[in-house]
């Protein structure tokens, strides 16, 4: 089965309540759609969305690379998908979310030629995986509406997003704790928000108060693996990378330094699940957990995170809370939802038959 021709669609889908962090305000989700044909009719799925204030990647430099890649790849055989990954991989450096799109598509189409769900195809560890909620970086008093919402409606772990000023942090952390009891989990995400002096102030503060926090994701600069490993040397609450997790060169410096204690991985930071894999088995080595992320994608791109994450032991924590922030769902087929469960299903690849609202380029 041979690569015919690689579509570009957009896709534009609004988010419920205007995504905020340390970094970013969101309010709609306008993202990059590939579709890969291939000669004997069956077609893959891919998605980037475009989040230049974390991989440097805009809807038209993703366009851009995808055309690039498009020219390597027609005629190539989806039976040596190692090959085609290979040729992904090396068609330009940098440019991760246009590399994970057509790696999923790519991973979609090896999988659907065995009739296997994708998710069985790369080790099929567990039927379904459980995603937290993030919490908008707000005031406390609005943080704690969202979490009391959540908990209504099922969901068991909350993803708290600070970083902005490391006093009111501790302030919207002891608040939420003190609204949602101690039965939800809760992980923080500054989303590289304050210094290392700040972050150890802050997680040690919580400590003294037993806010119990599960991990904390990202305190300092993406750079800063010192810092990172400064903060995690003086607390006793883990710490995870996300900014500072691109490659499995990065995954491999980080865990050598033992400068985290988790990983968070996302499809659009390492280029798509070939290398995803890479960094799970570094961290498995090193002993140490990933989290399966994502950035503001539809359905598409979570269903490919949503299947690796089922596939793999290692990968014991997942954030691919997006499907609950989008206000629209235009994908036919994909996980089951049943929140906060996603359930990868019985169908091969990555399940999807159609999207829906797919605009040109
Ligand atoms: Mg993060």
């Amino acid at each position: 089965m041979k690569i015919q021709s690689i579509e570009i669609k957009h896709i534009s889908i609004p988010l419920k309540k205007i995504f905020k962090t340390a970094l970013r305000q969101l309010e709609t989700a306008e993202n990059t759609v590939i579709l890969v044909h291939t000669d004997e009719g069956l077609t893959g799925y891919g998605e980037a969305p475009p989040t230049a204030v974390i991989t440097g990647d805009t809807n038209e430099s993703v366009i851009a690379a995808v055309k690039l890649m498009e020219k390597k790849l027609i005629g190539l055989d989806i039976d040596h998908y190692e090959k085609i990954l290979d040729v992904v991989g090396t068609s330009c450096i940098n440019n991760n979310s246009a590399k994970a799109a057509v790696d999923m598509a790519i991973y979609d189409l090896a999988s659907k030629s065995c009739g296997k769900p994708l998710y069985q195809f790369l080790g099929g560890y567990r039927d379904f995986v459980e995603t937290d909620l993030t919490i908008s970086m707000n005031e406390p008093d609005e943080m704690c509406r969202d979490a009391l919402q959540a908990r209504e409606k099922g969901f068991r772990v909350l993803k708290l997003k600070v970083g902005n000023d490391w006093e009111q942090d501790i302030l919207r952390v002891l608040e939420v704790r003190k609204i949602v009891g101690d039965q939800l989990k809760l992980r923080l995400d500054a989303n590289q928000g304050w210094t290392p002096k700040e972050a150890i102030r802050v997680i040690g503060t919580l400590e003294d108060k037993d806010a119990e926090i599960e991990f904390v994701e990202q305190p300092v600069k993406a750079m800063d693996y010192e810092g990172l490993k400064y903060v995690t040397d003086h607390v006793s609450t883990r710490i995870m990378a996300d900014e500072s997790l691109f490659s499995p060169g990065d995954a491999l410096r980080l865990l050598r330094l033992r400068a985290v204690d988790l990983l968070n991985i996302k499809l659009m930071k390492c280029g798509g699940i070939h290398n995803a894999l890479k960094i799970n088995a570094i961290a498995e080595t090193f002993g140490v957990e990933c989290m399966l992320g994502s950035m503001i994608e539809s359905k598409i791109s979570l269903t490919a995170a949503a299947h690796l994450a089922a596939a793999k032991k290692n990968i014991t924590m997942v954030d691919l809370d997006a499907a609950v922030l989008l206000a629209a769902d235009p994908v036919v087929g994909g996980f089951r939802k049943e929140l906060p469960f996603f359930y990868p299903g019985s169908a091969p690849g990555l399940g999807i038959t159609e999207v829906m609202d797919l605009k040109s380029i």
